[in-house]
């Protein structure tokens, strides 16, 4: 029996996890968590027969707990609680919690020895260099689970790192392809939270009308794989079949496609090393007919120019951008800020924070990580007040 976690159960990630789970018989379920979808969670614990179940927030354990009596299930809530089922040994641990709240669990899971898959690109965004420390100490496993690295893992299966050239990540382009600047300027939620191809929590569908879903996972492919910077390059794909090329020194260029599903990359991480059959659509080639293919404006969308600039930067600015970055969205989720707002708030933050030595420093522990983004939370919750 393989022992797994799953940490962000309810959510879009955490759903298609569930999915595959529940189509295994030789899974005993240690830890299930969410937020505020107690039904949800409680419906899934139930199913999968989970030892422990933890919801995010105090205010929902009563709720949980009643949705869960007579079950014999474990019953927890709050942050310390979501660390404390990190540190059950579990095999398998899915970290799809959204946000920045994502990277203690995981990096928990890593120190008990767990394979980690990573949907939490925010942890790797903030922490990288802690993360694959913790990882190599403890001689566990990081798997992938975004779409694009996931595909950059699979092309890179029995090749030299040496021999890599450079690495091409594929972006939707989200809803605002083709929009002029004046268009983005009133860009609606509603307009930024319908994704064309996938379907995804509410958060990562506005970063990814904004690109700075593509911008973390520039910093992702960075942090996972060790490549230069200029070694990684963004493509506007679309059709989001083709999720990411890897170019070799001999020129050939190898593409992972795939349907947009993410039961592929979860089923990947979930059976690797081996390759077991996935309930995902077989690609139609001729139905499919042409993949297009542009290069990404990055006038119109500046997030991309700015995960450049914090790769330089390193240290602590990869915590600052994802902070920053996720109170420009709450501000735009609230009606606060306008669509191209959102960039303007990170960059003014970053550009803040640069007189502050800390944000260059090299990463140390996960404390050093959590001041940084409380800080860059605050800066940017102050400038965002009056941008407003
Ligand atoms: P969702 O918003 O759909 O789900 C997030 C999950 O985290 C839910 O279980 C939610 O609980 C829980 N949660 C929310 N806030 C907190 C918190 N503060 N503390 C603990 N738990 C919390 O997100 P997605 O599934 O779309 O994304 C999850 C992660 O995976 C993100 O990092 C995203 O970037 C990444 N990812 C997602 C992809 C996708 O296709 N969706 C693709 C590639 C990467 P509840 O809903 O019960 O309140």
């Amino acid at each position: 029996m393989m022992r797994v976690s799953v940490f962000g159960a309810t959510g879009s990630i955490g759903e298609s996890t569930f999915d595959l789970l529940s189509r295994r018989d030789d899974i005993e379920t240690v830890a299930l968590t969410g937020g505020r979808n107690i039904a949800r969670l409680a419906h899934q614990a139930r199913s999968l027969s989970a030892q422990l179940v933890v919801t995010a927030y105090d205010d929902c354990y009563q709720d949980l707990k009643a949705a869960l009596s007579g079950s014999g299930i474990e019953v927890a809530a709050g942050t310390q609680a979501l660390i404390a089922a990190a540190e059950r040994p579990a095999d398998w641990v899915m970290s799809a919690i959204v946000g920045a709240a994502g990277l203690a669990p995981g990096f928990r899971a890593l120190a008990q020895g767990a394979t980690l898959a990573l949907a939490n690109k925010e942890s790797l965004v903030t922490a990288g260099p802690l993360l694959m420390r913790e990882a190599a100490r403890q001689n566990a496993r990081i798997l992938p689970v975004d779409s694009e690295h996931s595909a950059v893992f699979q092309a890179l299966t029995g090749e030299e790192i040496s021999s890599v050239e450079r690495v091409i990540i594929t972006a939707s382009g989200g809803p605002f392809r083709g929009w002029s600047k004046e268009q983005l300027a009133s860009a609606t939620l509603a307009q930024a939270g319908t994704h064309p191809t996938w379907a995804m929590g509410q958060r990562i569908t506005i970063d990814s009308a904004s690109l700075f879903n593509k911008a973390l996972e520039l910093i992702e492919t960075r942090e996972y794989f060790g490549f230069d910077p200029d070694q990684i390059e963004v493509i506007i794909h679309p059709q989001s079949i083709v999720h990411a090329l890897v170019g070799f020194r001999d020129g050939a260029l190898m593409a992972h496609l795939g349907a947009p599903d993410m039961r592929h990359a979860i089923g990947y991480a979930l059976n690797w090393p081996d390759r077991a059959a996935l309930p995902v659509a077989r690609l139609d080639l001729a139905r499919l007919a042409q993949l297009n293919f542009e290069a990404p404006d990055a006038e119109r969308f500046p997030a991309l120019r700015l995960a450049r600039e914090v790769m330089e930067i390193r240290g602590h600015a990869g915590a600052a951008f994802n902070a920053s970055k996720e109170i420009a969205l709450d501000q735009f989720i609230a009606g606060h800020l306008g669509f191209l707002d959102m960039a303007e708030l990170v960059e003014r933050t970053i550009d803040i924070l640069l007189s502050d030595s800390a944000l260059a420093d090299a990463i140390e522990s996960l404390e050093t990580v959590e001041a940084m983004d409380q800080i860059a939370r605050d800066t940017a919750t102050r400038l965002a007040k009056s941008m407003a």
